[in-house]
């Protein structure tokens, strides 16, 4: 399902009423991106945000 290229991932909206998932890149870490849709500003954090957090 999640078979982006390297270096990019996709992170969600924050906005309840969006929810958009949105493609970004490596270089994107760290910064905020306005959401295409909504424009909501989304805060690229360190992990994607489709993988799970490694517990061990
Ligand atoms: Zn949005």
């Amino acid at each position: 399902m999640s078979s982006f290229p390297p270096g990019v991932f996709a992170v969600q909206c924050p906005n309840p009423k969006c929810r958009k998932f949105m493609l970004v890149e490596e270089h994107d870490r760290g910064k905020t991106v306005a959401c295409l849709i909504c424009q909501t500003p989304i805060k690229v954090g360190s992990a994607p945000a489709t993988s799970k957090p490694q517990t061990r």
